[in-house]
């Protein structure tokens, strides 16, 4: 008999109407037979609301170990909620239900509160026996428990990871994430309406969009499904229990028999660049700079280095996230002497736009493609940078639509 996880977000569980359709889906799923595990989001907006209701409790101390511990008590209360509303509702319809909440499955966590991370989950806490009885394990997501037994959260967005840690935990077959759209897509469609749902896309590829802004699943739970080879699915929760609702697949890549060159399109605004200039060229240099990054929590994606025309200089390029700058911009200029710069410049009207795809390992010609639509667009490339499965360009964020458009055109990926 199958085993199936199944995932609901806060908007599929967001009021008791939006519940008892969830709670269709899965007395229809229970009735073909399906083993269920199913995990649940908190309703829509309210772990934002506890998180306020925290903060506004501890008043200065609103960081440290003071705070997480308590912290994690009151915004995994959110998901206990829908956890046993959804079991109710399983049981008005008459199937065998219970709600599970971190600890009582022994989802164990490490590296403190706020940002746990699982480590595993206990041989001996029933819920596998439960689930092969064919009782619905309503599982809430996004807490676990500590070593010293306390309450922890796995950080925002966390129930998709619960969901493939507790799929890959109990053998599933397949763990489908049901939301708030049909299936993960070439691109954003608000900017190009002909982007296209992929039947299917490739754990790394998914990593890179996820990463890259395509918010439909946490990174990490990407990560998770593709070290335990969890076959995921994202498909929407609104349609009808026995609807056509294929969603998209997000499996290993040799599943992908017509692989595509290119296969999304992501963008992120969310950037700056901050160019240091005159550096000393000898070795050490950068290290310095970016260890002094990482010690401030500095997130560095893209760098290039470059010779100045000084002799023995070089100039310097990273980009971070907007909201990381303003701290980098402080602890260079902190720091100017010791790293022994002589200017920094720092932009924040800047976007990366990149293309992704797994055919990229085998094809050539996907920079000539790339940069020729968007040199035919009169977009000027700021920086590039180029990984395995993805190209990245930095441009002027005015252009990010215009940008964002062309790929998808020239990558041959809008619907017909
Ligand atoms: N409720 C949590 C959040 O809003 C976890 C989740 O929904 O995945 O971040
Ligand atoms: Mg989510």
């Amino acid at each position: 008999m199958a085993r199936s996880v199944l995932k609901f977000g806060g908007t599929s569980v967001a009021d008791l109407e939006r519940i008892s359709h969830v709670a269709d889906i899965v007395a229809y799923r229970a009735a073909r037979g399906e083993k269920l595990a199913v995990i649940v989001s908190a309703m829509s907006g309210e772990t934002n609301k506890l998180v306020e209701l925290a903060r506004g409790a501890a008043g200065e101390h609103v960081t440290g170990p003071d705070f997480n511990d308590e912290y994690d008590v009151v915004v995994a209360s959110g998901e206990q909620v829908t956890s046993g509303l959804l079991a109710l509702s399983l049981r008005k319809r008459g199937l065998k239900a219970r709600s599970w909440l971190g600890w009582q499955m022994q989802m164990n966590t490490r590296e403190g509160h706020g940002a746990a991370r699982i480590d595993g989950f206990a041989e001996d806490s029933g819920l596998s026996e439960a689930v092969e009885a064919g009782e619905v394990a309503v599982i809430a997501g996004f807490q676990g428990v500590t070593s010293e037994g306390r309450v922890s959260t796995l950080g925002r967005g966390g129930s998709d990871t619960t969901a493939v840690a507790v799929a890959a935990a109990l053998n599933a077959d397949q763990c489908d994430i049901y939301t708030d759209v049909d299936g993960v897509y070439t691109t954003d469609p608000r900017i190009v309406p002909q982007a296209q749902r992929l039947e299917k896309v490739s754990y790394e590829e998914m990593l890179e969009m996820a990463s890259l802004g395509a918010k439909v699943l946490q990174t990490r739970s990407v990560e998770l499904a593709m070290n335990h080879q969890v076959p995921v699915r994202v498909l929407s929760s609104f349609p009808a229990p026995d609807a056509d609702n294929p969603g998209t697949w997000v499996c290993s890549e040799d599943e992908i028999v017509e692989k595509q060159i290119v296969n999304g399109v992501t963008y992120s605004r969310d950037e700056a660049k901050v160019t240091l200039y005159g550096l000393e060229d000898k070795p050490g240099v950068s290290a310095r700079l970016f260890a002094l990054m990482a010690r401030e929590g500095v997130n560095v994606d893209m760098i290039v280095q470059a010779n100045a025309r000084g002799p023995e200089r070089a100039n310097i390029v990273f980009t971070c996230t907007s909201a990381d700058s303003q701290k980098a911009e402080q602890v260079l200029l902190g720091s100017k002497d010791i790293l022994n710069f002589e200017s920094m410049d720092v932009t924040r009207d800047v976007a990366k736009v990149s293309v992704i795809g797994v055919g990229m390992k085998s094809h050539t010609g996907v920079a000539e493609t790339m940069f020729e639509a968007l040199y035919q667009k009169n977009i000027n490339i700021d920086v590039i940078s180029t990984s395995e499965i993805k190209i990245s360009v930095l441009i002027d964020a005015d252009y990010t639509e215009l940008a964002v458009r062309a790929l998808h055109t020239a990558f041959d990926l809008d619907a017909t």
